[in-house]
């Protein structure tokens, strides 16, 4: 559902991509890890309209991003859901108006329908009836992050992006994202992509790996796969991580 293609990307003289490639296959969780730096949340960006690259190819769901337009810009955002790393809800609305927001957008739904509907979104991401009506300012860091899930759900994404689900949660509350990711994606199969170095994420939930160094996408495999793979980059990056 996502190709991209040659994708070269510099900041000033700093080069984030060079020559990257990348397949994500329709419904997989596929996560993106890398290094500090390494590009992670720019190749989401470039995915989501958010940066266009200085060159190669981007394709989301059969449309080509370069040059897309307006109309086609906004039909696509439709069918992809974003987590934002800080979640990115608005702090005047209610967690309630801020999942209902994509739906008043883009539907003509009534005012009931579209309560219902959060409502069960609410539920869907674990959290309470109670929560619908509180501020953003109110919740918690793992209430937050569900909110905000809560709210890339409301117009059932073909295409769902987390970037960092669980960083700064503390165990108890990041051991419920990886049942609830799992649980997602048994009710609707979307295509997951996230960035993370949460290790149960990837081992419990992920089906592929992207390891992102040098400016291109170094291996895509699963983690079992990756953990026997020689590339220096890749065992820098397990071994670091395994910590
Ligand atoms: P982290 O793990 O720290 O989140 P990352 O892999 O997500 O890192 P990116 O945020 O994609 O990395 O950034 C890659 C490089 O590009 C970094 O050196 C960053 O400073 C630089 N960069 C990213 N966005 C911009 C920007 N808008 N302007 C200038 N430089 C940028
Ligand atoms: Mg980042």
């Amino acid at each position: 559902v996502i190709q991209m293609r040659q994708v070269c990307t510099r900041f000033g003289d700093k080069i984030v991509h060079d020559g990257l490639d990348l397949d994500i296959r329709r419904g997989e969780i596929l996560a993106i890890v890398g290094g500090s730096g390494s590009g992670k949340s720019t190749l989401l960006r470039e995915m989501i309209l958010l940066h266009t690259p200085d060159s190669g190819s981007v394709t989301v769901l059969g449309s080509e991003l370069a040059g897309i337009s307006d109309a086609d810009a906004a039909a696509l955002r439709q069918r992809c859901g974003v987590m934002f790393q800080k979640g990115g809800l608005f702090g005047t609305l209610t967690v309630s108006e801020n999942i209902g927001l994509p739906l008043r957008e883009h539907s003509d739904l009534d005012e009931a329908s579209i309560n219902e509907i959060a409502a069960w979104k609410l539920s869907l991401s674990g959290l309470k009836p109670e929560a619908a009506s509180l501020y953003p300012a109110e919740l918690s860091g793992g209430m937050l992050k569900r909110a905000a899930l809560a709210r890339a759900l409301a117009l059932d994404p073909e295409l769902l992006f987390l970037d960092e689900p669980t960083a700064g949660l503390d165990p108890a509350g990041a051991g419920g994202i990886d049942a609830l990711v799992r649980h997602l994606h048994a009710l609707y199969q979307p295509t997951i992509v996230m960035i993370t170095h949460d290790l149960d994420l990837l081992w419990q939930v992920t089906h592929r790996v992207a390891v992102l160094g040098e400016g291109k996408v170094l291996a895509v495999a699963s983690m079992e796969e990756l953990s026997h793979m020689q590339h220096p980059v890749i065992r820098d990056y397990f071994d670091g991580a395994r910590g």
